[in-house]
């Protein structure tokens, strides 16, 4: 933990983040859900957020350093690798741990053909319905899992798929079509929804969803504020007013030329910028809250500074506190001004910002 007195802070709200795996049982109330915990709990801190996952079946994510890290923090249930092994060596480790593995390709078949293991591993056969990112060929769907239930070193057998446009309505379509012909008569339980698909497709993610940015309460579907979905955002990323410059007409703030103050401007600065995580891109017009109203980024964020047009906010004073987002604040109303994804701006929080977790967050609404 970095020891100043800058007041930049992440708070991290556990039971917002109860109430968003609640949200998740909602809606696939049949399913087991993997809480989708890559990036260190797309940058929440893994560890940290442990304690709110317990009504989770199991976790899901891409590092075996983390996988391996939990087991040590005694985490017992199910760990899922999304993208499996990458060389033979890291099997032994894999099954010593009891880590449930993502095949995606022939070359992690041929090592699991290969390889003797102390236990025997849960397997989850990517096939790509039409991502062509990770995933076996559909048509290959029959003989490779033929090929890995056989195997010893393989104990259960899901098939899995990852939708890339599940945020719109028709986006999934071709691929469930795709993925269900490729699973047709294989007797094994399928895992398909990550969040998009957990909200869009009640019935039809699978025994086993893979939820992750709305377990954070981000929205992953442009047209639905998370508000509106029910989910209340984790981490409230705070600051305060270190200065405040009272400038005239005319005059730039910050670097470059791409804030010129059109009337007598009263700018609030604030410790916060993009080596903290903070979006270089958030343009003129980017909401921040300030003594909890809202205010707007005046002028380019720069390293450790941003500043703030707080003309119409009068009682805002050094030292007020800013909210930069959170709360009232939704992480993807900065990330659409800033040309990005809520998924960016969570992982990119920096080590140098402080991470505070707390129990009880306000209530806004109830669904
Ligand atoms: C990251 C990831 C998820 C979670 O996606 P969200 O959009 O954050 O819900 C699910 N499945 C796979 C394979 C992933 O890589």
């Amino acid at each position: 933990m970095p020891s100043t007195s800058r007041q930049l802070t992440a708070q991290i709200s556990l039971s917002a983040l109860r109430n968003n795996l609640r949200r998740v049982r909602e809606k696939a109330p049949s399913a087991q859900i993997l809480a989708v915990v890559k990036a260190d709990a797309y940058g929440h801190g893994l560890i940290r957020v442990l304690p709110a996952l317990g009504e989770a079946d199991g976790l899901a994510l891409m590092e075996l350093p983390a996988a391996i890290a939990l087991r040590e923090h005694n985490y017992t249930r199910r760990i899922l690798l999304l993208e499996g092994f990458f060389s033979a060596e890291e099997l032994d480790e894999i099954s010593h741990h009891r880590i449930a593995v993502v095949v995606h390709n022939r070359e992690q078949v041929a090592m699991l053909e290969a390889t003797e293991l102390e236990r025997p591993l849960e397997v989850f056969l990517c096939i790509n319905s039409g991502m062509n990112r990770l995933g076996i060929k559909p048509s290959e769907t029959r003989a490779i899992s033929d090929k890995l239930s056989s195997l010893p070193s393989v104990v259960t057998l899901r098939l899995m798929t990852h939708l890339g446009r599940a945020e719109t309505k028709e986006g999934s379509v071709d691929a469930l079509a795709r993925f269900a012909e490729a699973c047709e008569g294989l007797p094994y339980p399928k895992s398909i929804a990550n969040s998009a698909g957990v909200l869009r497709y009640k019935a039809i993610g699978g025994e086993i969803v893979r939820p992750g940015l709305m377990l954070y309460g981000a929205s992953p579907l442009a047209e639905k504020p998370a508000r509106l979905l029910g989910l209340q955002p984790v981490m409230s990323l705070r600051s305060e007013l270190i200065a405040i410059q009272d400038v005239p007409e005319g005059e730039y703030v910050g670097y470059g030329e791409v804030f010129k103050t059109s009337r007598p401007t009263r700018i609030g600065v604030v410790a916060c910028g993009y080596a903290d995580g903070y979006p270089i891109t958030a343009r003129p017009g980017t909401p921040v809250h300030v003594a909890g109203r809202r205010a707007t980024i005046a002028g380019r964020v720069s390293m450790d500074l941003l500043t703030v047009d707080i003309t119409d906010i009068p009682e805002a004073q050094q030292g007020s506190p800013v909210l930069l987002w959170g709360d009232d604040l939704p992480v993807d109303d900065v990330a659409h001004w800033s040309g990005l994804i809520p998924y960016q701006l969570l992982c990119a929080v920096s080590s140098r910002v402080r991470f505070v977790t707390t129990e009880v967050t306000r209530v806004h609404f109830d669904l």
